[in-house]
């Protein structure tokens, strides 16, 4: 079987136009920033990839060959910005906008000197495929393996023929006279490209589906009123924090939090009023919080905070600041004061789960409630304690 360059080209050409034309309509209107760089990448490339072919096969146009090296650097900044989208920033940026604004220039410039343009071009093409495959390495967090090693693949098998397009362009234009002679070298890249581009759509549409992933497990753990983790996203951390804390024995408590009265609320101001003082309360305990603080709505008017490396004392030190912040704050953005009950309890070295230490905080809650309302009350200390 005889392997020509052209027919490879051409076929790779033909799947581009189609996958690139057909993935809009597929993934739908409604894209995140990291999908649509992705959409474009591939229309970059589709675009830079068909002029080439044409300007190698079709007319041997100067303004079709620069139009595709153009088209080719783009879609590569353009894929870097897809991959910033779905992992968190990446490495590389800057220089690659640079590379992707030198390599069509240099080719322009020197495009009447075959081996020059074809070593500039090739090289400049083979750093940008090797910093999108630095891009792929560092993940923020659990993004996907799978699809990062997939392009990684796709990115070093394509900047390692690069470049020795470019070595064969430069240093042995005899033996490599034209973009479409018979070379090995050639006709593997030609292959290659077909197969990155068959690989690299699938990545992308894992890719695109972690994204949806991530975005739906966000959505489930998180409470829509207020924005803070509901019942499922806090426990889910609450019982991260209390893991940590018992591994190293550092202090941990936890404050239950109940708004009072608050049916009455409700009643005399109505429930979008209603809805707008559990806003302030969580913006109150978020201005509140510090780094690493965990607090979250339980559910109706009632809140939790996990405090880290804290004592009761210093649970009690937050129930003041919020205490006051929430006094000043109810009365001048909803024209009402809020007030809330609170149990406070420290986590001990018989506490073998989360749950006991929530139930302790529950229960100095419900005394709380019991005892006036307005105050937060310890736990834990035998007698019970009023602070407040
Ligand atoms: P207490 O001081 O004993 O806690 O009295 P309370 O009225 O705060 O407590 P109760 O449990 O009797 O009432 C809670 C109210 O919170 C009843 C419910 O309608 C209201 N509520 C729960 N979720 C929401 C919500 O998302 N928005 C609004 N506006 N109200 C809510
Ligand atoms: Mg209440
Ligand atoms: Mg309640």
């Amino acid at each position: 079987m005889q392997l020509d360059a052209l027919s490879l080209m051409t076929v790779a050409m033909v799947n581009l136009v189609t996958i690139s034309l057909t993935l809009p309509p597929i993934m739908g209107r409604s894209l995140t920033p990291a999908a649509r760089a992705a959409q474009r990448a591939l229309l970059l490339l589709t675009g830079g990839w068909a002029a080439l072919v044409a300007s190698e096969y079709l007319v041997s146009s100067y303004v079709l060959s620069v139009l595709s090296m153009a088209g080719l650097s783009a879609s590569l900044v353009m894929l870097h910005r897809a991959l910033s989208g779905w992992l968190g920033p990446r490495p590389g940026a800057l220089a690659l906008r640079v590379l992707a604004i030198a390599m069509p220039l240099g080719y322009a410039f020197s495009f009447a000197h075959y081996p020059l343009r074809v070593g500039w071009s090739n090289f400049l093409l083979a750093a940008m495929l090797v910093l999108l495959a630095r891009a792929t390495l560092v993940a923020r967090r659990h993004a996907g393996r799978h699809w990062r090693l997939l392009l990684l693949g796709c990115f070093a098998i394509m900047a390692v023929l690069t470049a020795a397009r470019g070595v064969l362009g430069a240093f042995f234009t005899a033996a490599y006279p034209t973009f479409l002679s018979p070379n090995p070298v050639n006709i593997a890249a030609a292959v290659a490209v077909n197969m990155a581009v068959v690989l690299g759509t699938v990545a992308l549409l894992v890719a695109w589906r972690d994204e949806a992933d991530d975005r739906l497990r966000a959505m489930a753990n998180t409470d829509s009123l207020t924005g803070l983790p509901n019942r499922r996203g806090f426990m889910e951390r609450a019982e991260a924090l209390f893991a940590n804390a018992q591994r190293y024995r550092q202090p941990l408590a936890v404050l239950m939090l109940d708004l009072d009265h608050f049916k009455q609320i409700n009643d005399s101001y109505g429930h979008d009023r209603g809805d707008d003082a559990l806003r302030l309360f969580a913006q109150m305990l978020r201005e509140t919080r510090r780094t690493g603080d965990l607090a979250g709505r339980l559910g109706g008017e009632e809140f939790c905070v996990v405090l880290p490396s804290s004592q009761r004392d210093t649970a009690s030190g937050f129930d003041q600041r919020l205490r006051a912040r929430l006094q000043q704050r109810s009365e001048e953005e909803l024209g009402f004061g809020l007030s809330y009950s609170a149990g406070v309890a420290a986590m001990t070295d018989g506490d073998a789960t989360l749950a006991g230490l929530l139930a302790r905080s529950d229960a100095a809650l419900y005394e709380a409630k019991h005892g006036g309302r307005g105050r937060l009350l310890m736990g834990d200390s035998g007698s019970g304690h009023t602070v407040v």
